[in-house]
């Protein structure tokens, strides 16, 4: 093995390397896949922390392990558990049902889409528990669509805008992969994984066309990382990793939140933003826990419950001031939810090729990613290994219209069969949207999500030719027979960034428009889908918003310069505390004190700010 100069001497010390600003993988045990919580912090409902987060997924763990590193008070609220891999996580996929949200959700429209665990996740960690791991970036022309195609929505911040924060994030995961040729070309920070044969089935089908295939990217570790191990090829990904080698925020950011004093404080369902009709700002969250309903007080509330759960918050969050919902008063809240198309086509080879044998994400394309007009269609779609199990095989194989017989045919052949899958990028259209269903109520008495959803022409165009160019290539590899499944993944939008407030729900800084301490932190921002798996698009939106609202802390205006004094020295104290191994009296207690809390939350001039209210430049 040759190894040249820096390059090589990073990648040999790749395991030991820390990223900057997150010791999340070495924080984790080394003998116990849970996370350590014993000395996770604990604060009163009453103590007015300086944010409360909706949801510990891809975006809220972000934010709030970047600002509890700024020293802001975090406690993060989170319906689901706090994940154990080694307790609660099996290698099977019948018994993964509980790390799905499969609560009751109700579906509409021309083209309506199965909602469940094809798209969102519950507990700690988020959908990105059971993701698979892809974790390509966006390309620079995602965010200029309506500019560049006349389709979609222009962003109203440029791909240069998150460079930073994805280059952060790609070593946080980390991720692992080829050199990328497409959008903006970049390396990534461990080296591609070794590949099964399938997969290279499927690269010399693609080759055979002229289509380019490369290797991940995926944030899987390849060689040990911290105290999390390498990645051991089972094939489990969608089940939660066991190891702790796929990356998911329940161990690439929470450790390192916890340790900076944000408290997760799960099975508690947040039911309402809570706000001061007098001056519009929010005050905290009211949510039920253990069958009682309980008040977090809070200076900023930030929403990152995924693309349904958070317009459905917004939505049941009525009041005098806000009778349509939070965010809705030009009725934007729910709308242009996006799914990508996302058909899956396998094909069946003469030799055993056992799909499960590796991680699903193997190799990918993003050649058909941009607008060609000699297509007949706007944007474009990626290319993608997915390798389902035994039951999704058995799922495909009846979607293709095999009962019986046939399907127990096709079920004995599994470990002949590779699939491979597609993103098609479908566009963003007002009338698909979230809403409150009416008369249908969960078990806390809340209207359930209904979502509605119809493709238009593009779309349809955009899936067919995708599904075409997989055909071709597993025929050009040789494949026997083929099967093909029509499906949707990856929801996104429903409260969109803009640059006003009749188009969008929040501004180019997270922020609901004209409530100025409420912001939103998810997928659910997102104006557009590309055809690039989103999680890691996610995680660098939340990175970018917590530089926001630190830039705007230190930049010397008024309110800044009061609550960055007040930080300040929060930080010093703790780094006292930290110094002489006693918590500092006005840091939350760890294993749920709560006498020092309350002396401190009670002593005036703590909150010189109203009602909870964060002055506008202090938030975005
Ligand atoms: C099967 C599958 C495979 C996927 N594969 C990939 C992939 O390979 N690559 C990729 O980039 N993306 C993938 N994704 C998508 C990716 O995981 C999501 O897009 C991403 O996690 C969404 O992030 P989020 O922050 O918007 O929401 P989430 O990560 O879903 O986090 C939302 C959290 O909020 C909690 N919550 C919601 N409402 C409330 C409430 N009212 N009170 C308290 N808590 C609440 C939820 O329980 C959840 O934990 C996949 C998704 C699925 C389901
Ligand atoms: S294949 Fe690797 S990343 Fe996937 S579940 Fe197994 S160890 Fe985890």
């Amino acid at each position: 093995m040759k190894l040249g100069g820096a390059y090589g001497l990073r990648t040999l010390a790749r395991g030991a390397l820390r990223p900057p600003g997150n010791d999340s993988a070495f924080l984790l045990d080394v003998h116990r896949r849970a996370v350590p919580t014993e000395r996770m912090a604990r604060y009163d409902d009453h103590y007015p922390v300086d944010l409360v987060i909706v949801g510990a997924g891809a975006g809220g763990a972000t934010l709030a392990q970047r600002l509890a590193r700024r020293g802001w008070k975090v406690v993060v609220l989170e319906v689901g558990p706090f994940w154990d891999p080694d307790e609660d996580w099996v290698s099977d996929e019948a018994g993964s049902h509980d790390l799905y949200w499969t609560d009751q959700r109700v579906v509409g429209g021309k083209d309506p889409v199965e909602l469940g665990k094809n798209n969102s996740g519950r507990g700690v960690g988020g959908s990105m528990v059971h993701y698979a791991g892809y974790c390509p970036r966006f390309h620079p022309s995602d965010f200029e669509t309506r500019s560049r195609d006349g389709v979609g929505q222009d962003w109203p911040i440029a791909y240069g805008e998150l460079k930073r924060h994805y280059e952060l994030l790609e070593l946080e995961l980390p991720v692992a992969g080829d050199y990328w040729p497409w959008g903006d070309p970049h390396r990534y920070p461990h080296t591609a994984h070794p590949v099964a044969g399938g997969a290279e089935l499927a690269w010399a089908g693609a080759l055979e066309l002229g289509i380019e295939m490369r290797v991940g990217p995926v944030g899987i570790t390849n060689g040990s990382f911290g105290n999390r191990p390498h990645c051991i090829y089972r094939g489990f990904c969608l089940q939660g990793c066991k190891v702790n080698a796929k990356a998911s925020p329940l161990v690439t950011h929470v450790p390192d939140a916890i340790a900076h004093g944000v408290e997760i404080r799960t099975d508690c369902m947040v039911t309402r933003v809570e706000v001061d009709d007098s001056s519009g700002a929010v005050t905290g969250v009211r949510y039920i826990s253990g069958g009682s309903e309980r008040l977090q007080r809070a200076d900023a509330v930030a929403v990152a419950g995924y693309s349904i759960e958070t317009p459905r918050l917004l939505l049941n969050s009525t009041s005098r001031r806000f009778p349509q919902g939070l965010g809705n008063s030009s009725d934007q809240v729910g709308r242009c939810v996006m799914v990508q198309g996302a058909p899956q086509v396998a094909g069946r080879f003469p030799e055993e090729v056992r799909m499960y044998k590796a991680p699903p994400p193997e190799i990918s394309s993003e050649q058909f990613y941009e607008t060609d007009p000699a297509r007949g269609f706007a944007r474009g779609f990626s290319i993608q290994t997915v390798g389902p199990l035994p039951i999704g095989w058995a799922e495909h194989v009846m979607a293709d219209g095999h009962w019986g017989q046939a399907l127990r045919e096709y079920a004995r052949d599994y470990n002949h069969w590779y699939t491979l899958g597609a993103l098609s990028e479908l566009l963003s259209l007002t009338d698909n949207r979230v809403m409150l269903a009416s008369g249908v109520n969960d078990q806390n008495g809340i209207p359930v999500a209904r979502m509605d959803y119809s493709q238009c022409e593009n779309d349809r165009k955009n899936i067919a030719f995708a599904k075409r160019t997989l055909r071709e290539i597993l025929e050009a590899a040789g494949a026997q027979d083929i099967l093909t499944i029509d499906r949707y993944a990856h929801l996104v939008g429903g409260c969109r960034m803009g640059t006003d407030p009749e188009h969008s729900v929040v501004g180019p800084d997270h922020r609901v428009w004209g409530i100025p301490n409420l912001l939103i932190a998810d997928g659910s921002v997102m104006p557009t889908q590309g055809s690039a798996n989103p999680a890691i698009t996610i995680m660098a939106l939340a990175s970018r918003l917590a530089d926001k609202l630190e830039r705007k802390l230190l930049d010397g205006r008024a309110g800044g310069r009061r609550l960055s004094a007040r930080r300040r020295e929060a930080s010093r104290d703790e780094n006292r505390g930290r110094a002489s191994g006693v918590r500092p009296r006005s840091s939350p207690t760890p294993g749920g004190g709560e006498s020092a809390l309350r002396r401190d939350h009670t002593s005036a001039g703590r909150r010189s700010h109203a009602a909870g209210q964060l002055p506008d430049d202090q938030v975005g």
